[in-house]
């Protein structure tokens, strides 16, 4: 039997992917609640701009991945590519030349520009660098598809995993809340929580939650296409296809700490806001929310296994805080691996070996 912790959407996924490969004798043990984690506290946006290359080839393919997937599922997540909108006010930071080079060797068709020539952008903010090939879709949609997909045929388990058992270098199973629960394979998709689960045996991957606030505005009308991020604060945002304005702020807070947000960050996002975008000026936020970024120290993710670990053991996680719209091709990249034994070329620099032999990646674009 094939277990797997946490059922966000890269549980889902894993779990959809082993069904669709012919794999029935599958559990997931989740402690809370379908989609309890950041698979639903998230803002729904894609993009492939990432500055390490090996990421950013894994978000081209995800991305490729997601565009057919979505047609695939029960419910539709309104896969759609909107761009990405960089403000860089009037001197471009060296860092960010470098990303844009990197991406113009990749053909991804970004380009600087007046941001000017942006109707919906307040004048004299100085130069824009606009990055077709990203967009937004609907996170509930592929976390509910999943779901909808295999509930029938896969069990469900409420409880917390505490403990991950093994027996001459191999996964045995389980302790959900206190009682076991056998198995021969572990998959660990626990989001920000996934350190805590592979603590015990003693497997310590670095992934940390940091709390990240995300607000909705009142319908407004359409005008903002792109997701726009606002180099200098960090605040960035775009436009539902509800009419909403939905984005945050980079600021986080390290740690579990509660599920709340704080006024000062709500405000600095919408005085930006208002400060960026025309013809919103009286604009109320309708709503906040956070979630945990689950982060690893080179701010990509952390999927396979180590071969110092228990055989059958496995992890997807530590996606730091891009995770939402890497979930369909994890999902099947981890079924594949589950059940034959490879690592795809893709996964192979993503593997946990990569914090103890010191081989980290190099991405910073954390949005
Ligand atoms: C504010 C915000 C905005 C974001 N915006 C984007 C975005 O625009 N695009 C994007 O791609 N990504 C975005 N992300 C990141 C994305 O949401 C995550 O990377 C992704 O949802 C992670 O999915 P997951 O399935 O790995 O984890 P989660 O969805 O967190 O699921 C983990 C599950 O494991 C369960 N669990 C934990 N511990 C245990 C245990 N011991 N036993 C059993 N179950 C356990 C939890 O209850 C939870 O349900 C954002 C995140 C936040 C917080």
């Amino acid at each position: 039997m094939i277990v797997i912790v946490g059922a966000g959407a890269h549980g889902l996924s894993a779990a959809y992917h082993l069904l669709k490969r012919g794999v029935r004798d599958v559990t997931i043990v989740e402690a809370t609640r379908v989609g309890y984690g950041s698979s639903s506290r998230n803002v729904s946006r894609y993009r492939v701009y990432f500055n390490d290359r090996k990421n950013l080839k894994y978000a081209q393919e995800a991305m490729r991945f997601f565009s057919a997937e979505s047609k695939r599922l029960n419910l539709n997540p309104m896969f759609y590519r909107t761009g990405y909108l960089w403000v860089l006010g009037n001197t471009v930071p060296e860092g960010f030349r470098r990303s844009s080079s990197l991406w113009d060797s990749e053909g991804l068709g970004g380009k600087y520009l007046e941001c000017d020539q942006f109707p919906f952008l307040k004048t004299g903010l100085g130069n824009c660098y606009y990055g077709p090939i990203a967009g937004s879709f609907h996170h509930d949609y592929v976390t509910l598809s999943y779901y909808m997909e295999v509930k029938g045929t896969h069990r469900f388990m409420k409880g917390e995993v505490t403990k991950i058992l093994a027996s001459s270098g191999k996964v045995k199973g389980l302790l959900v809340n206190g009682v076991e629960l056998q198995a021969d394979q572990v998959l660990v998709t626990a989001g920000a929580w996934s350190s805590n689960v592979l603590s015990s045996p003693d497997l310590s991957i670095p992934v940390t939650p940091e709390r990240k606030e995300a607000y909705i505005t009142e319908d407004v009308k359409f005008r903002v296409k792109p997701l726009v991020i606002d180099l200098g604060t960090g605040v960035y945002f775009s436009h539902t296809l509800k009419g909403e304005i939905i984005g945050g702020v980079d600021k986080g807070v390290s740690g579990f700490v509660d599920f709340s947000t704080s006024l000062s960050n709500m405000m600095s996002y919408l005085r930006r806001l208002r400060e960026l975008v025309k013809g919103i000026d009286g604009i109320g936020i309708l709503r906040g929310w956070s979630g945990f970024y689950e982060m690893t120290p080179d701010r990509s993710h952390v999927m396979g296994f180590d071969p110092q670990w228990p055989e059958g053991l496995f992890v997807d996680a530590g996606y730091s805080g891009h995770g939402m719209m890497m979930a369909p091709l994890s999902g099947e990249l981890m079924a594949k691996m589950i059940t034959e034994g490879k690592v795809d070329p893709l996964a192979a620099p993503f593997t946990p070996e990569r914090f103890r032999t010191h081989k980290l990646l190099q991405e910073s674009m954390v949005i």
